[in-house]
């Protein structure tokens, strides 16, 4: 009898310590539990899209809050949309500017100054008359091109207080750095979130938040300008940030037996031929690493290196004889892939 009293008193001892024992490896489980992935493809910006989130719960929620984010901005800022802000501007060369892209236009025009007006937000008279990458996409005429030269000058933009006015039959087009701004606006999304790492890419431009799974620098591959376009020339090591990408292959016109890309040099009309073909620019900033990738397409290999060093960035270049060229701050971080490619000292 006393036996059986112990034996039952011991019985629910180890049940109640079982019953504690589970307690507490369901809640390790639960704060141990894996971080996983949610994937999702989409169009927006006339560019593919692509998000690859982390996190330990399933992040639909997010990666549609992201498709959103992208779409309102495309609504405000693309010259293209009737509505948009920019588009206002197009038309009435006078408009009232939000401080979000007021601030926008400002870093626009400093890009503008220090690349000597290679890049220029002005340039919309001729993206539009060229269209490249648009239906009626054409090779203009030397006079259409004289004219809309007259239109491209960054100095005559005026930017003050809330408002913000051009020269009457001015077009301002900021493509070169939409996609960028798209990083920087989901980057601040995904910093009041739980996701733990994302790797978002809007067309050229591609935006390293957080952590990877394995815990290691995200390693970004350098497309090949002159393959498929799975085919790449390296890969590049970096902790978070943006890289973006602007090449002559991206969006092309043939014509005459020739072909004509979109990056437009402000100078002549045409598109930049500054004997590169491909530049990718990293920075912890969207915009200025869209904004250099562009301006030191037209600029060519000197003068951009010069570039990025005034903003902090870093970037590989690579010209028509398949010479690759790595800042000095990547250099490390750069392993070539194609035996089509040299890395020069
Ligand atoms: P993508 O938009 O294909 O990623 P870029 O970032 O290089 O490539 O931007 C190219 C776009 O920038 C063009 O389609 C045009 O809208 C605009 N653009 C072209 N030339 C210039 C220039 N010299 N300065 C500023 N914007 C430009
Ligand atoms: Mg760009």
């Amino acid at each position: 009898m006393k036996n059986a009293k112990l034996r039952k008193g011991i019985t629910v001892g180890v049940t109640a310590l079982l019953a504690v024992v589970l307690i507490a490896l369901v809640a390790a489980d639960a704060l141990s539990q894996r971080v996983g992935e949610t994937d999702k493809y989409g169009v927006a910006m006339g560019t593919v899209i692509t998000q690859r989130l982390f996190s330990k719960k399933s992040a639909e929620k997010e990666s549609e809050d992201i498709t959103d984010i992208i779409n309102a901005l495309e609504d405000k800022i693309s010259w293209r949309k009737e509505g948009s802000d920019i588009f206002t501007l197009n038309r009435n060369y006078i408009m009232y500017c939000d401080s979000d892209l007021k601030a926008v236009l400002d870093a626009s025009f400093d890009v503008w100054d220090s690349s000597g007006g290679a890049f220029d937000i002005t340039v919309g008279k001729l993206t539009s008359l060229w269209n490249i990458g648009d239906e009626g996409a054409r090779v203009p005429s030397e006079k259409e091109i004289e004219n809309a030269l007259d239109y491209v000058d960054g100095s005559k933009v005026r930017i003050s207080g809330d408002g913000v006015t051009v020269m009457k039959g001015q077009m301002i087009d900021l493509g070169a750095v939409g996609k960028g701004l798209a990083c920087d606006k989901i980057k601040a999304y995904l910093e009041n979130t739980d996701i733990s790492g994302a790797v978002i890419s809007v067309g050229g431009s591609v935006l390293l938040y957080g952590e990877n799974t394995a815990g290691e620098k995200w390693k970004v591959a350098v497309r090949d300008p002159r393959g498929d376009s799975g085919d790449y020339v390296g890969t590049v090591m970096i902790d978070e940030g943006c890289v973006s990408t602007s090449g002559d292959y991206e969006r092309v016109l043939e014509a005459d037996g020739k072909s004509y890309h979109h990056i437009i040099d402000p100078k002549t009309g045409m598109p930049a031929d500054s004997g590169l073909i491909s530049v990718t620019v990293v920075s912890d900033s969207g915009f200025t690493s869209d904004a250099l990738s562009t301006a030191c397409f037209v600029l060519g290999k000197e003068e951009g290196m010069k570039l990025l060093e005034k903003y902090n960035a870093q970037g590989i270049f690579i010209d028509s004889e398949y010479t690759v060229y790595v800042s000095d701050g990547l250099k490390g971080d750069f392993s070539l892939n194609s035996e089509k490619y040299t890395v020069s000292e």
